[in-house]
């Protein structure tokens, strides 16, 4: 095998591919932004957690310790934050208000819902767990304490109206996106509903004084809500400590959050936050931003879940193919014909994966050379992944691979079969486009509304196996015929029933 490659990404803060460096060998200690819960979380943000996943399992395979922490913004994201500004509408206020909201009693219990949701679309999509998945309303005490903190080494002041933090006491505001001209970034925010009280219309909030607020905690400065970027930059001390290695996010997080993030962290610790910056283009659906009005618009349910569920039976690693077969610092534009192909690949792995495991059990070809040619594949996908993320030449390589071994199936042996066998479990836990590493059980487990339609599914084939075993064809074909209509194909093979979902695509 190759020596490992050296990992290298674009960092936005330098503007160049570099080389990612642990400040202690061989441990990655990184950050991801995670989603407001409000809604569903969709295709788009899925990309960007996407890239985080792969930057984990780069890491991994290139024999990297890996600590990655992504939080889930509970509280406290307005409307009107993305102007730097915390003013406008809370986001959950407004979800609470709105059609879907109202079966919930709450904000909580609107926010616990869609974080239950989020972890069963993390599964259905075959993402690695972080090592913690930190809550914004579980770290109030220390967004507080940062506050005071930050004020109290005059990086922050209060008015009437709540705290902010004063950008002209921070000297590298502006670094990270490039907004650095007092006018530019003034001309940034012009537009919010400012408070009176500012002393300077670039400072951005920390706290909102808000006795009315539906989330509300009691602070120094009365009851109130924390501002939007705080967070991040307080779950990310409390986990992985002053300095991390990475911190990746969406294109759009550039400016303000992360570079607010820069300025509150810097300040409070002196020292530099995060040495790489990663940000995810953002994803078009066929050619256009994706907006519920055109119709375009795309949560993972929507389109892995059954047709009896509304979803359009798209295979969830399919899906998870297609999101990542472009490079994620490029334009992605996301098509049915992407989706389509992507569902061909998955099937083919599927195919060929059954194969290699009856070889195991009992081929008798001749062919042992398979080894060598697959390992070189595989390290020419993990250069590629070590080389900015590029996904569409490590999948390039893998297809190329699974080629091969389709060719020369019917000629593996029992030990060039458990060879190939390892070289796609290692794919898989390269890329995750083979098969889910977690079972369905502790999917389901793991959130109890995961993938709802594969748990009910899987109890259904189950029963309908256990009456045939019985006999009992009558009540075998009614389950076959409720299967169909949740748009599920049954083959019963010598291993036993399998099933899958009938695409409506
Ligand atoms: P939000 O819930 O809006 O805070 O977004 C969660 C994450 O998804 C952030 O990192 C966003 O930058 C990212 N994101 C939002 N929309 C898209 C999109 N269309 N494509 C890629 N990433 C996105
Ligand atoms: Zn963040």
């Amino acid at each position: 095998m190759d020596p490992a490659p050296e990992f290298r990404l674009y960092n936005t803060l330098s503007n160049a591919v570099e080389p990612v460096v642990p400040r202690e060998a061989g441990h990655l200690r990184f950050y991801s932004c995670g989603p407001t819960v409000y809604s569903y979380a969709h295709i788009g943000n899925f990309r960007s957690f996407l890239t985080a996943d792969l930057i984990l399992r780069t890491a991994e395979a290139l024999g990297w310790r890996t600590t990655y922490v992504t939080n889930v913004t509970d509280v406290g994201h307005l409307t009107e934050d993305d102007a730097a500004d915390a003013s406008g509408e809370d986001r959950m206020a407004k979800a609470l208000r709105s059609k879907e909201g109202e079966r919930f009693a709450n904000v909580w219990d609107l926010a616990r819902y869609y974080t239950n949701e989020l972890l069963a679309d993390w599964n259905t999509l075959n993402l690695r767990d972080p090592a913690v998945r930190p809550r914004a309303t579980e770290h109030i005490r220390e967004q507080i304490a940062a506050v005071e903190q930050l004020i109290e080494k005059g990086h922050a002041y209060e008015t009437e109206q709540g705290i902010y933090f004063s950008v002209a006491s921070f000297e590298g505001y502006g670094r990270l996106s490039g907004n650095e001209a007092a006018e530019q970034l003034e001309q940034l925010v012009r537009d919010t509903v400012s408070d009176p009280g500012k002393r300077d219309p670039r400072d951005f909030a920390l706290w909102k004084k808000d006795p009315k607020h539906l989330m509300q905690w009691y602070s120094p400065w009365g009851w109130g809500f924390p501002g939007w970027h705080i967070e991040c930059s307080v779950m990310a001390r409390a986990y992985l400590g002053d300095e991390i290695d990475l911190h990746a996010g969406g294109e759009d997080l550039i400016f303000p959050h992360h570079e607010c993030e820069i300025a509150q962290s810097e300040s409070l610790t002196g020292k530099t936050f995060s040495k790489h910056w990663v940000h995810t283009r953002f994803l078009q659906v066929e050619g256009e931003k994706m907006a519920k009005r055109t119709g375009n618009f795309f949560t993972v349910r929507d389109l892995v879940g059954t047709a009896a569920s509304g979803g359009r039976g798209v295979d969830p690693l399919a899906l998870r193919l297609a999101l990542i077969s472009g490079q994620y610092r490029k334009p992605f534009n996301f098509t049915k014909e992407t989706l389509k192909a992507s569902a061909k690949h998955v099937e083919r792995f599927r195919e060929i994966l059954s194969a290699v495991d009856a070889a195991a059990a009992a081929g008798a070809g001749g062919a042992d050379r398979v080894g060598e040619r697959l390992d070189a594949l595989y390290d020419r996908a993990l250069a590629a992944m070590a080389d900015d993320l590029n996904t569409p030449e490590a999948i390039a390589a893998v297809i190329e691979g699974f080629k091969l071994l389709g060719g020369m199936r019917a000629q593996l042996n029992a030990a060039s079969a458990a060879g190939a066998r390892a070289w796609i479990a290692r794919v898989n836990a390269l890329l995750g486009i083979v098969e889910h590493e977690k079972p369905l059980a502790e999917r389901a487990a793991d959130a109890k509304d995961a993938d709802p339609d594969a748990v009910r599914i899987d109890a259904l084939v189950a029963e309908r196996y256990a009456a045939r075993a019985a006999r009992d064809f009558a009540r075998a074909d009614a389950l076959r015929a409720e299967l169909a209509e949740l748009g599920v194909e049954v083959m019963d093979t010598p291993d036993g029933p399998k099933w899958k979902r009938a695409s409506t695509l």
